[in-house]
């Protein structure tokens, strides 16, 4: 018989969980009520704030080897990384197309990191909270109660499944034994869509030159003549055009496709018609803007994050797929080890890896389903229509400012312009004003290109942002731009508490917005 462990060896066995409880409940409790204030007071503290280089250097030590106090690991939390962050929680940030995150969802990250479930498989409730933020996804789009999907890390990864899709409905599910080889399969979207499409193509082994862009009309359209004149230029030529895809939200200006004419179309030539709403589709919640998505209920797959404009935490992707059977056929999974039963834990029908790339994956479906019954879908509606009227308030004063010029139309929540009252080079004036903005920590607008120049891009999708964070913007742009024509070469200084101050003493129409209280320290700061 092989020797058994002794009981001093037993004693002496290895587990990571504490024998008394108490501190670490203590740091716990602590480090909510600490996230709390955090958001409690994001307004007081600047938007964004480059982390210093001493301090990067504290993050270069070797793998530690030896115990540290969750005390002062937590310390170096706070030091190090929370005053560094991205800066989208903040009303101010309005960089790409970042979403503010939520309370409610931060709570659910706890409620999931403590479950620690395995969402690949198998037979549980958090699988069904899952289901059941697919079903939701699915009612949300007009698409059929059977439909399929998943959640993945965000619309990149859901894209390329809805390429994989698309690519399998057309080879049929040999091409996953036999690969792609010469099938000379071409698939179509504008010359808007998102950078992650011809990284998709390249993914599936199609190769991004398989991916027709197609030009776009003055508002960011995807031309539907190009689109039918190449599609039978592909046929003569004996290419096999198998996806369109259009887009419901351009990500630089926010362009929807008419997807209702694409999905005739696709429905004519019988080609996969994917749509890319990684941000857009989220206007289905949104009474007044849901008729620009008209025809997405049409797509046979649609792909779009939670964590943009419905605020859910990072990450959190969706794909839903009308056809379950057609999903099921791209991905089903038939490891030995992956066996499933009728009874046990084992059971549970379709898995989720069997839908997507993924085998373990965590319980993100959780704030999904918290942020959802909480708030309610109507209230994030409202949530959706708000930073699209503040975007067309921000045209306005835009339009209304001889130093500013606007460079796109503005069909939902994205402003695009730029400062012109100053010669020379403008692309790079714009971009440094941007850069300045951006670090003075009063707002954090990005760049674009449109129209071949360089756009300041606000792109307002947190639903902390009000009127008063348009003005500061309009005023911190202004403030950069004229200091920049003045002298190229020198930053501007902007003071954060000024720049609020002079927006709230102007008493714009709409700025009754909660400034940060007067005296708050932090304001005076640069
Ligand atoms: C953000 C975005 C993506 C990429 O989504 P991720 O969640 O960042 O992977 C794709 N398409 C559009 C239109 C987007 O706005």
């Amino acid at each position: 018989m092989a020797p058994q462990p002794g009981a001093a060896a037993w004693e002496r066995m290895e587990s990571l969980d504490p024998v008394d409880w108490s501190d670490l409940r203590a740091l716990g409790h602590r480090m909510v009520e600490d996230m709390f204030d955090h958001l409690e007071t994001l307004r007081d503290g600047p938007v964004w704030r480059p982390m210093p280089q001493a301090l990067r250097q504290d993050l270069t030590a070797k793998l530690p080897r030896k115990p540290t106090s969750a005390d002062s690991v937590y310390q170096d939390f706070r030091r190090l990384v929370q005053p560094y962050a991205t800066g989208n929680l903040h009303p101010g940030f309005m960089g790409w197309v970042h979403g503010g995150g939520n309370p409610i969802g931060m709570l659910a990250e706890l409620l999931a990191g403590g479950l620690n479930a395995n969402l690949g498989g198998r037979d549980h409730a958090p699988i069904e909270i899952e289901r059941q933020v697919i079903r939701w996804a699915a009612e949300m789009l007009g698409f059929p109660e059977d439909a399929s999907g998943v959640l993945v890390t965000g619309t990149s990864v859901a894209n390329l499944i809805g390429v994989l899709v698309a690519r399998s409905a057309s080879l049929g599910p040999s091409a996953r034994t036999d690969g792609v080889g010469q099938t000379r399969l071409v698939a179509y979207t504008s010359a808007a869509a998102h950078g992650c499409l011809p990284r998709a193509m390249e993914m599936a082994g199609l190769g991004r030159d398989a991916l027709r862009l197609i030009d776009c009309d003055r508002n960011g359209r995807m031309r539907l003549d190009l689109l039918a004149d190449r599609v039978a230029q592909d046929r003569a030529a004996g290419m096999r055009p198998f996806l369109v895809v259009g887009t419901a939200g351009s990500v630089d200006i926010g362009a929807v496709d008419d997807l209702s004419e694409i999905a005739t179309f696709a429905a004519r030539e019988k080609i996969w018609f994917h749509v890319d709403g990684a941000y857009g589709a989220l206007a289905a919640l949104a009474p007044k803007l849901r008729p620009l998505l008209a025809g997405i209920e049409r797509a046979d797959s649609v792909a779009f994050d939670f964590h943009k404009w419905a605020q859910v935490p990072y990450d959190a992707g969706c794909i839903v797929v009308r056809d379950a059977a057609r999903h099921l056929e791209a991905f089903g999974a038939e490891a030995a080890y992956l066996r499933r039963e009728h009874r046990g834990l084992a059971g549970g029908g379709v898995w989720p890896c069997d839908l997507g790339p993924d085998l373990s994956r965590g319980f993100r479906a959780l704030k999904v389903w918290m942020t959802f019954s909480v708030y309610g879908a109507d209230r994030i509606g409202r949530i959706v229509q708000q930073t699209c009227d503040l975007a067309s308030a921000l045209a306005e004063r835009i339009d209304r400012e001889p130093a500013l010029q606007r460079l796109a139309p503005v069909a939902l929540n994205i402003v695009c312009f730029r400062y012109v009252e100053a010669d020379g080079d403008l692309d790079r004036l714009n971009a440094d004003i941007v850069a300045d903005v951006q670090e003075s920590g009063i707002a954090a607008p990005s760049t674009t290109t449109v129209q071949g120049v360089l756009g300041i891009r606000a792109a307002i999708v947190n639903h902390r942002t009000n009127r008063a964070d348009i003005v500061v913007l309009v005023k911190a742009v202004l403030a950069a731009g004229r200091a920049r024509a003045v002298d190229k070469k020198k930053p501007p200084v902007m003071h954060r508490g000024q720049v609020y101050r002079e927006a709230s003493r102007l008493g714009d129409a709409g700025t009754r917005g909660p400034f940060p209280a007067p005296g708050a320290g932090t304001l005076a700061a640069p």
